[in-house]
C-alpha cells in the first residue's frame, strides 16, 4: 500500500479549509494545512466580511450620530471621519479575531501548517515551494479574488478591491462603484454615510440581481434616500485618468456616453475563483474561471480530491464553506456518502435595513415553474420597530400549493438575526401552526415571524364556517357591535379616547 506523508492534505486556510483541518485532525487524522498568506483566516478574515462589518458598525454609529435629532435628541455637529481610525478598529477587531486562527491553535488540535503556494504535481503530491509533500486525500480551499473585468483603461488607473478598500490612509471624497451585487451595495451605503459621495453602477436593471425586484428596489431606495446615487442598465465603456480624478465613462442602455468622476474606482462585479497556479492541469482537473467542478460529495474527477468553498463556484459564502468543509470531513475522514444540500442555504446582505433569504424567492419559485403564495408583514407594524426608529421593511413568506413554507425573505433590522428562527423552521421542518402559536417575548422584532404565520392560518381560523360552527354548538350570539364608526356603549368619543 502506498505511503503517504499525510492522511488529509488541505490547500487554503480560509473558512473551508480551516473547518476541515478542525475536524480531520481533532478526528485523529494526520493534517496538513498549507496557506500562502504569512496568516491564517482567508478572505472572510482579512479583506471581507469581518473588515466589512466592522466597517458598515463605524458607518451606522456615525449616522445615528448625525441622526441624533430624529431619536429625539441634541443634533451634533460632527467633524468629518478620519478613515485612518476606522481602519485601526477594523484591524483591532481582525487581530482579536485572528487568534481563533492561529496556528498555535491548529498545532493543538493536531495539524501541521505550513505557510507558502502549493501546486500539484500529480494527484497525490504538491510542491511547496521546492518541498514535496504528499496526502492520502486532498483538499483544496483556495477561495476566490475579485473580478477586474477587461474594461478599456481599468488596469492602468489605480482602482480599489476588497482588498485595499478596508485599509486606506484616507477615505476618498468620492467613490465610483463598479457592480451593484452584495459586497458593492454594502459598500456603497457604509461609506455614503462615512461623508463619502457614491456612485453605483451595475449592467442590470435591478441591484443585488438574485434577490427579488421588489425587496432589492427597496433597499435601493433607502440609499438613495441617503444620497448614493444609482446608475442601472448602464455598462462602463472605459476608465481614464484625468489629473487627481479617476474618470468612468460609462452608457446608459437608453441614451449615450457620460462621463462620471470621481476620486477612487471599488471594483466589486464580481469574483473569480484561485485555480490559477495550483497545477490542477497536472491532476486532470476540470476546472476554469468560474471554479473547479466537484459531485454532489464536493468531490473532483479524482475521488480522493476535494473541492470546497468559493473555488467550487457555488454559494460564496463563508458559512456555505464551513457547511461544505463539514461535508468533505464526512466523505473523506468518515468515508460516509454525505451529500450536499443547499435547499435552506440562507444569505445576508448587511445593509440598513438588511435583507436576508432562505429558500426560494418569487424568482426562483417561477423560474422553476412552482405554484406559491406570497404572506407578508411589514415592520411598520412591529411594536419594538417602532421603538427602535424603524419603519422599512418587511417580511415575505412563500408557502407552496400544499401551504408548505419553502422560503422567506427579511428586508427589516437585524434580517439576518431574524432568519435564525426559519432556519430551525424549514430544517426542521417545524409546522407553521406551531410557529404561530409559540410564544414571542413582546417588544421584539422577532414576533414578525409568528404574525406572518398567524397571518396566513388567520383567514382559516376566523373563517366563516368556523364562526358557523361555533354559533351551531355554543349559542355564540355574533358582533356586539356594528361598525367601527358605530357609537360606543357609553356614548364615549372614540377619538377622544386614551
Ligand atoms: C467584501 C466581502 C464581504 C463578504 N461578506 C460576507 C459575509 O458577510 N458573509 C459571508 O458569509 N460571506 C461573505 N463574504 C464571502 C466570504 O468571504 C467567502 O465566501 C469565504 O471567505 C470563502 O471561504 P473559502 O475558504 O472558500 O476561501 P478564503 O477564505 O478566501 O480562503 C482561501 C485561502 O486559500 C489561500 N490560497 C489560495 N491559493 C493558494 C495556494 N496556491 N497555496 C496556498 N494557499 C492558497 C488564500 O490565501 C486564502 O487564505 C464576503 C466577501 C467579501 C469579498
Amino acid at each position: 500500500m502506498a505511503q503517504f506523508d499525510y492522511d488529509i492534505g488541505i490547500i487554503g486556510g480560509g473558512a473551508a479549509g480551516l473547518t476541515v483541518a478542525s475536524g480531520a485532525s481533532q478526528l485523529g487524522a494526520k493534517t496538513l494545512l498549507i496557506e500562502r498568506e504569512p496568516a491564517l483566516g482567508g478572505d472572510c478574515l482579512h479583506y471581507g466580511c469581518v473588515p466589512s462589518k466592522t466597517l458598515i458598525k463605524s458607518a451606522n454609529v456615525y449616522h445615528s450620530m448625525k441622526n441624533a435629532r430624529a431619536y429625539g435628541l441634541p443634533a451634533l455637529d460632527l467633524p468629518p471621519v478620519d478613515f485612518r481610525q476606522v481602519a485601526n478598529r477594523i484591524r483591532a477587531v481582525v487581530a482579536t479575531i485572528q487568534k481563533h486562527d492561529s496556528v498555535e491553535r491548529f498545532c493543538g488540535l493536531g495539524a501541521q501548517v505550513a505557510f507558502g503556494e502549493a501546486r500539484f504535481k500529480d494527484e497525490h503530491v504538491v510542491d511547496l515551494d521546492g518541498r514535496l509533500l504528499s496526502a492520502k486525500t486532498w483538499v483544496i480551499a483556495t477561495g476566490s479574488s475579485p473580478i477586474v473585468p477587461p474594461i478599456e483603461g481599468l488596469r492602468e488607473v489605480a482602482h480599489l478591491t476588497n482588498r485595499e478598500i478596508f485599509y486606506m490612509d484616507t477615505m476618498p471624497e468620492s467613490l465610483t462603484i463598479l457592480g451593484g451585487g452584495p459586497i458593492g451595495i454594502e459598500m456603497a451605503q457604509a461609506f455614503n454615510r462615512l461623508g463619502c459621495r457614491v456612485t453605483v453602477i451595475d449592467m442590470s436593471h435591478q441591484i443585488l440581481g438574485k434577490e427579488d425586484k421588489d425587496m432589492a428596489d427597496e433597499v435601493m431606495r433607502v440609499l438613495e434616500s441617503e444620497g448614493v446615487t444609482f446608475q442601472l442598465n448602464t455598462t462602463v465603456v472605459r476608465v481614464r485618468e484625468e489629473g487627481a480624478k479617476k474618470v468612468v465613462v460609462v452608457k446608459p442602455s437608453e441614451g449615450s456616453e457620460q462621463d462620471l468622476y470621481s476620486e477612487a474606482i471599488l471594483v466589486a462585479i464580481g469574483r473569480s475563483a484561485n485555480v490559477n497556479g495550483l497545477g490542477l492541469e497536472a491532476i486532470g482537473g476540470d476546472f476554469n474561471r468560474g471554479g473547479v467542478t466537484v459531485d454532489n460529495r464536493l468531490r473532483t474527477s479524482q475521488k480522493h480530491i476535494f473541492a470546497a468553498g468559493d473555488i467550487n463556484g457555488g454559494y460564496q459564502f463563508t458559512h456555505a464553506a464551513g457547511y461544505e468543509g463539514g461535508v468533505v470531513i464526512a466523505n473523506a475522514v468518515f468515508r460516509l456518502p454525505r451529500k450536499t444540500d443547499y435547499t435552506y442555504l440562507p444569505w445576508c446582505t448587511f445593509t440598513d435595513p438588511e435583507l436576508a433569504s432562505i429558500g426560494m424567492n418569487e424568482k426562483t419559485a417561477q423560474a422553476q415553474g412552482i405554484d406559491y403564495s406570497v404572506w407578508t408583514e411589514a415592520f411598520k407594524d412591529n411594536d419594538r420597530s417602532l421603538a427602535e426608529g424603524e419603519h422599512t421593511g418587511r417580511i415575505k413568506m412563500l408557502l407552496d400549493a400544499k401551504e408548505k413554507p419553502i422560503g422567506v425573505q427579511i428586508l427589516g433590522p437585524h434580517a439576518g438575526d431574524l432568519m435564525s428562527e426559519w432556519v430551525a423552521v424549514l430544517n426542521g421542518k417545524t409546522k407553521l401552526s406551531t410557529l404561530a402559536s409559540a410564544v414571542h417575548p413582546y417588544p421584539t422584532l422577532g414576533e414578525i415571524n409568528k404574525r406572518v404565520s398567524g397571518s396566513y392560518l388567520a383567514p382559516k381560523i376566523f373563517s366563516e364556517r368556523v364562526k358557523k360552527g361555533l354559533k351551531l354548538f355554543f349559542n355564540l350570539k355574533g358582533r356586539a357591535c356594528g361598525h367601527p364608526q358605530d357609537k360606543c356603549l357609553q356614548d364615549c368619543n372614540m377619538e377622544g379616547a386614551p
